[in-house]
């Protein structure tokens, strides 16, 4: 094996259950969440969070639509 083929790992996040490496020798990132891992290349990782970025902010406006919804249907119920 060459020195090329070795690992230089740097650790970017290190929350429990979820660790996030890069490898410097061969510019992957690798994600280890719980028993699974799955290793991308740094474009498929700015893929991701833009993916995950754009999915929370609808989730979160969903959870505010609904909740402003049953709000005015609260609203609507109440007797005078
Ligand atoms: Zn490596």
């Amino acid at each position: 094996m060459s020195e090329a083929s070795m690992c230089k790992k740097i650790l970017l996040s290190g929350q429990a259950g979820f660790r996030v490496h890069y490898c410097e020798s061969h510019r992957t990132i690798e994600l280890e969440l719980g028993a699974m891992s799955l290793r991308l290349d740094e474009d498929a990782l700015l893929l991701m969070r833009d993916a995950l970025d754009s999915s929370v902010t609808k989730l979160e406006a969903l959870h505010a639509t609904r909740g402003s919804f049953r709000a005015f249907m609260r609203q609507l119920n109440m007797p005078d």
